[in-house]
């Protein structure tokens, strides 16, 4: 007989187990490797449109009890998961990967959840994505779903290292010009090159993911410099070549989420500015509030939170205008209503600072001067 057939689990109707696998899986879940193996864990589905400068991750020591508050601080603002560090701290403790181990009926199960309830796959590194952009029949993945290529909504979020940003400009530079200099990316020679990595896995990842409807890409570099410093169109010309709806039939909308560009210093040959080349049809680009808070590793295990500051430099008094006093006397300001002012000083050659804001806003920043 059947050891499953005496669960008591198994015994419920398939609609209450389908709901109770719903309820565990949520509807978005982060895949990535360990020790070279597919592991799946939950998202905490963080807002991503949000402002974040990185204060947000600051623990509170009273809260949570810990001495080590700065050292927790630092370790979150260098999350390579981004906005999704709450999930990666989630994910270092506990996996839904435990639930596929139970026995091979309830893994079917949750695959089946994963394959027909539009759950968001989250994906937070090259290395994983590489995973996907490979035969998935023959992987891990074709055990977890019986094909897995059915992902409709695909959510990634790369934090890479400055020098890749670089180094894809001067392998676009090389191969249109062979005499050029390419700059040297360090890295240990055992791994994978990373400009390799990015422009062989879209390509792949497009043959591979022939059901994707949604695709969303939240890109950042890890430094403190200015997001202005990378050359987005060269760094996206092969996402965008490959990820398409001519290589993709059914997808709908591609968003890419890059950082704010301060105005003096965005170029519509390197940035997608306003008016400029749009990105290709079904792809949207959308700036965001870009990290200010970061780690500044003054020696091996020692270092400090730095302050950065970025475009808008006072989007502070987004914040300190919603309040329902505000709200109530339609005081309130937008982030965009904010970078709009601050964009014009900016271009009249005039340098934003709390005043001109006070001045501008009349009644509304009268307050604060209180
Ligand atoms: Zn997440």
């Amino acid at each position: 007989m059947d050891p499953q057939a005496k669960s008591q689990f198994f015994s419920f109707p398939v609609e209450i187990r389908d709901a109770i696998y719903t309820y565990l899986v949520l509807n978005a879940i982060h895949v990535f490797m360990r020790e070279c193996n597919p592991v799946i864990s939950t998202c905490l589905e963080p807002n991503i449109g949000a402002d974040f400068s990185g204060w947000e991750r600051k623990p509170d020591p009273r809260l949570d009890g810990r001495n080590d508050a700065d050292a927790v601080w630092g370790r979150r603002l260098r999350s390579s998961w981004g906005p999704h560090w709450q999930c990666e701290e989630v994910a270092q403790t506990t996996t839904v990967m435990t639930l596929f181990s139970v026995c091979k009926r309830m893994c079917m199960d949750i695959a089946d959840v994963l394959a027909s309830n539009n759950v968001v796959f989250h994906v937070t590194d090259l290395d994983t994505l590489g995973h996907f952009a490979q035969s998935l029949s023959s992987s891990q993945y074709g055990m977890l779903s019986p094909d897995f290529r059915c992902i409709k909504k695909l959510h990634i979020t790369l934090r890479l290292p400055f020098p890749l940003f670089q180094a894809l400009v001067s392998d676009a530079t090389r191969t249109s010009s062979p005499d050029s200099i390419q700059a040297p990316l360090h890295r240990n020679a055992a791994e994978p090159d990373p400009v390799d990595m990015w422009l062989e896995v879209w390509p792949a990842l497009a043959l591979q993911s022939q059901h994707l409807q949604h695709l969303h890409l939240w890109l950042d570099h890890d430094e403190s410099r200015p997001w202005y410093h990378v050359d987005e169109r060269t760094v996206l010309s092969q996402f965008f070549a490959s990820m398409s709806s001519t290589n993709i039939v059914g997808l709908q909308d591609v968003t890419v989420r890059l950082p704010n560009l301060h105005p003096l210093h965005e170029n519509p040959d390197l940035h997608f500015t306003k008016g400029s080349s749009p990105p290709p049809a079904c792809a949207t680009v959308k700036r965001r509030v870009r990290q200010r808070h970061f780690y500044d590793e003054t020696a091996v295990g020692d270092g400090r939170v730095i302050y950065e500051e970025d475009f808008p430099m006072l989007f502070e008094l987004v914040e300190l205008h919603d309040s329902p006093f505000h709200r109530e006397e339609g005081l309130s300001i937008t982030r965009e209503e904010l970078e709009d002012m601050e964009r014009g000083l900016w271009e009249r050659g005039e340098t934003p600072n709390m005043a001109e804001l006070m001045w501008a806003f009349g009644p509304t920043c009268e307050l604060l001067a209180i």
